[in-house]
Parts: C-alpha cells; sequence; structure tokens
C-alpha cells in the first residue's frame, strides 16, 4: 500500500469511469443478475447511462462479502489504518470534485452551482470529518469500549445522491463496520464513481458494496438477514415499511424520512435576510430537499410586505440549464415526481389556496416546474401538510409566538425549522418549543459535519452527523 499523498492516476480514474455503472461487490465492478436500467438527464429527458443493477443473488453476495471483510480485515483492523483510507478516499473526492459535480448534476438536475458548491465539498467535508474519528472513538465518551456494528445495509433518495451515499458510508466505515449500499434508481452514478475512487485508495474488497437497483433490490437489502443494521433515507411510506419488516429481529435500524419544515418570519426580522433565507430553504435543490422550509410562517402584520419582496426576489431566480453556472433552480428529477408536484399544486388550487407563479421562462424541453408560491393557506389544505418534495412554497400567517409554535409543530413530521428575528432571547424560545431536529436561527440549510442531523416522528429517528451520530454505527 502506498500512502503518499498522491492523487489516483487519471488513467485509473477514467479506467473505472466506464465500468463503474454497474455493481461493485467485492472490491469489483460486476455483472449483476438484475435488469438494465437507463438513467437519464432530468433537463433533456436524454438517456445518460445504462446502468447495470443488482439481482437477489447479488445481494447474497454482496452481504456475504461484507461480513467476510468485517471479520477478517475491516474489523480487526487499529482505527488509526482505517483512517488512512477514509482520508484517502475524501481527498480523491476533493480533487475530482468537478468530475463529480458534472456527473451529479447530470444524473439529478440540480444547478452545478449547488453540486460544484455544496455537495461535492461537503461529501468531502463529511469524509474527512470521519477519518479523523476512526481512530479516537475510545476517547469520544462513547462507551468505555466502543465496538463497530458489522455489516450495514443503506438505502438512500436521489435528491443528493453523492452526499448521502457518504452520510453512510463514512461514519460506517470509521466505526469499522463494513457496508453494502443501494443508490436511488434515478441517480446512481456519482456513488459508482465513489466505489471506483475506494477501489483506487486500495480499499479492501468487500468493506464497501454498491448495488444499484430499484425498491426491490431495496427491499431484499434491508430484510436480509445477514446485516447488523439497516440505514435508510427516503420517504415517510417506505420508511414505516422497513420498520415494520425489522420488528423484533433485533437489526439496528435509523430512519431519515421526509419533512414539512416551517420557516417563521417574525415581524422584527431582518427583513431583507429572511427573504433570502426563505428563497433559498424552499428553492434550493428544487425544493427536492427533506428539511425543505416549504410552509412559511409570516407574522400578520408584515405579511403583505413580506409576500411583496418575496415575489419580487423569486422573480431574479434563473430556471433552466443545470450545467449553465448561472442556474438556480435545475430540472425536476424524474417524471414521476413532477407528475406528483404537479398533483399537489392542483390540489392547492381545488382547495382554495391562490397560486403565484415566477414569470421565468422555462425551457421547452425537460423536466422543469416554475418557483410557486401559495397564499391564504389554511393548514387543513394539502399544501400545508404533504410533503410536495418541489419547488412550491405555502405560506401561511400568525399573530403571537404561541401561534407561530402550534402551527409549526401542527405537523406529524419534526426534521427542521426555522425563524427570523432580531431578538436572540425570542429565537432561542421559538426553537425550544418547534418540536424539530434542527432549529435554524436567522438563516437555513446550514450543514456541518460537525452537527448532528436527523428527525422527529414521521421524519424518523437517529442522527447522521457529529459525535451522536457515531453511536449508531456503534455497540457502545
Ligand atoms: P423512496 O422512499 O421512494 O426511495 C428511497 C430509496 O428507497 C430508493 O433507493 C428506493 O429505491 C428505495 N426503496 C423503495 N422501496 C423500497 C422498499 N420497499 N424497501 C427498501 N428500499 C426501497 O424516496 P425517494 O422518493 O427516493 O426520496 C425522497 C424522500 O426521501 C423524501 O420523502 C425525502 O424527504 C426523503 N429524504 C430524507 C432525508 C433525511 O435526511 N431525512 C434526506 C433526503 C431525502
Amino acid at each position: 500500500m502506498d500512502w503518499t499523498y498522491a492523487p489516483a492516476p487519471e488513467s485509473a480514474a477514467l479506467a473505472n469511469l466506464q465500468p463503474a455503472y454497474r455493481p461493485f461487490l467485492d472490491g469489483q465492478f460486476v455483472d449483476g443478475g438484475g435488469e438494465p436500467l437507463k438513467t437519464t438527464n432530468p433537463a433533456t429527458e436524454e438517456v445518460l447511462a445504462e446502468v447495470g443493477t443488482a439481482g437477489p443473488a447479488d445481494v447474497d453476495r454482496a452481504v456475504a462479502a461484507a461480513r467476510r471483510a468485517y471479520t477478517e480485515v475491516w474489523g480487526p483492523m487499529p482505527g488509526a489504518e482505517r483512517a488512512k483510507y477514509l482520508f484517502r478516499i475524501a481527498r480523491v473526492v476533493a480533487e475530482r470534485s468537478r468530475e463529480l459535480a458534472v456527473l451529479e448534476t447530470l444524473d439529478n438536475g440540480k444547478p452545478i452551482r449547488e453540486s460544484r458548491d455544496i455537495d461535492v465539498p461537503t461529501a468531502s467535508a463529511h469524509l474527512f470529518h470521519h477519518a479523523g474519528w476512526a481512530d479516537k472513538l475510545g476517547y469520544a465518551g462513547l462507551g468505555p469500549d466502543p465496538r463497530p456494528l458489522g455489516v450495514v445495509g443503506a438505502v438512500i433518495p436521489w435528491n443528493f445522491p453523492l452526499l448521502m451515499a457518504v452520510w453512510k458510508i463514512a461514519p460506517a466505515l470509521a466505526c469499522g463496520n463494513t457496508i453494502v449500499l443501494k443508490p436511488a434508481e434515478t441517480t446512481p452514478l456519482t456513488a459508482l464513481v465513489l466505489a471506483g475512487i475506494a477501489a483506487d485508495a486500495g480499499l479492501p474488497p468487500g468493506v464497501l458494496n454498491v448495488l444499484p437497483g430499484a425498491g426491490d433490490v431495496g427491499a431484499a437489502l434491508v430484510g436480509h438477514q445477514g446485516l447488523d443494521k439497516v440505514a435508510f433515507t427516503g420517504s415517510t411510506e417506505v420508511g414505516k415499511e422497513i420498520q415494520r419488516r425489522l420488528g423484533g429481529t433485533g437489526r439496528r435500524l435509523t430512519l431519515e424520512l421526509g419533512g414539512k419544515a416551517a420557516n417563521i418570519v417574525y415581524d422584527d426580522a431582518p427583513l431583507d435576510q429572511a427573504v433570502d433565507g426563505v428563497v433559498d430553504g424552499i428553492f434550493f435543490n428544487q425544493g427536492h430537499v427533506c428539511c425543505a422550509g416549504s410552509r412559511l410562517l409570516v407574522q400578520e402584520s408584515i405579511a403583505e410586505e413580506f409576500e411583496t419582496l418575496l415575489r419580487a426576489r423569486i422573480e431574479t431566480l434563473r430556471v433552466g440549464d443545470p450545467l449553465d453556472k448561472n442556474t438556480d433552480v435545475g430540472a425536476i428529477n424524474s417524471r414521476a415526481q413532477l407528475d406528483r408536484i404537479v398533483d399537489l399544486a392542483a390540489a392547492g388550487d381545488a382547495e382554495g389556496a391562490q397560486r403565484w407563479t415566477s414569470s421565468c421562462a422555462l425551457p421547452e424541453r425537460g423536466l422543469f416546474f416554475p418557483p410557486t408560491v401559495f397564499s391564504g393557506v389554511e393548514q387543513t389544505m394539502r399544501v400545508a401538510r404533504e410533503e410536495i418534495f418541489g419547488p412550491v412554497l405555502s405560506v401561511l400567517t400568525f399573530r403571537t409566538p404561541d401561534e407561530a409554535v402550534a402551527k409549526a409543530n401542527n405537523t406529524p413530521y419534526g426534521l427542521s425549522a426555522g425563524v427570523w428575528t432580531e431578538k436572540g432571547a425570542k429565537a432561542l424560545w421559538t426553537a425550544q418549543r418547534v418540536r424539530a431536529g434542527v432549529v435554524w436561527a436567522n438563516t437555513f440549510n446550514r450543514f456541518d459535519p460537525t452537527a448532528p442531523f436527523g428527525g422527529y416522528r414521521e421524519s424518523g429517528f437517529g442522527r447522521e452527523g457529529g459525535r451522536i451520530g457515531l453511536e449508531a454505527y456503534l455497540d457502545a
């Protein structure tokens, strides 16, 4: 093993790219037993790549490979040695960030500005952070003798494909577990390139396995008896099903599910800053964000003024080609997701909310939906209750802080919230009462590998990031 800090040779990187679009199992890209799937560029609806998928036998082989790697190599390996592999993977992700950002944008539809400045740097930061933990687990108050759990099965969604993969892989490997990961069917590419990077870094075979495929592969994986832990990020519906299936098996489970976050704007808020935060809160990544601030709760006395400022700001958003670095709002990831957004917006019309849409022209082809605001929304309406997972903001009003908190909490979810006020005490008062895993004050969508992220109630349980995030991968 060469532990110098040199990047992976260019030729190896390129060689890994093409064969990467098939299952990565026991250290190799293999022909899976599943039907190949085509992943498309949502901005054009053109086929981007044909991807080999895993069949049931591949799930068995991957779990067996992960078990062997755990027992023979990775589990017994000193943390300081594991750290070297993770540092190397982190470095190569940073070094290949342009390629990863372009690939992510092509596969997902998100603006290149976001994949370049947020997704990929946050992914490498997460890897660096967890590499640093690998030899310090015993000093971190995680119990007298924290041990890995064993083999982890992880299933992730399509909204932050590389980042979600890393959120599972980095803590699992840092703690000494091995992992079998299933990326989402519409966005498998960057997780497979990451597997190639891990192979280039010399990661022992079986420590990381990536199985592309649809929900049936995910179901076969999470139900596999050879796992010690399941980590799932995705919809509340599938999360509940997984929880039912794992009941009584003794396997550890963490669920990161949906949300319907409130962004609370008090009348003493710095308005321009709040407008920017509300816009970022809902239109970042086309609103395909579990913690999106999809419900604006604005104090009645400033509601009219705030909505006027909000619409003017939204009018400046450029919707279009995700590869154009000036684009603010990219493409909707799939036809199915676009249909869902169209249906829920129609429900908003039918239930009497007033729809306002940005006048920005949309591209003639591809999957796009304009930034949209529903005003006069009542709590009973579907646009106030259901996760739309698109660029649609629902505006509700309140008179008092108590009413703001009551409305914010009137949801089965509990993932995130925002509060905007110039008074620190009021921000803290609100944050303590809103039942959400994260409450941002005078900001939104801030992520850091040191800060745990996760929800309550129908948003799931378990935390990712920070010291607490490690507990989910340790028998401490
Ligand atoms: P989804 O639940 O449909 O799919 C998520 C993943 O689960 C995919 O890989 C899919 O193939 C797989 N899957 C589908 N059926 C399965 C089954 N029966 N058993 C096992 N795996 C199965 O969700 P989605 O539409 O891909 O993602 C959007 C959802 O993810 C939203 O609800 C969003 O809020 C949530 N999400 C949550 C977080 C968080 O951290 N809380 C982060 C990102 C996304």
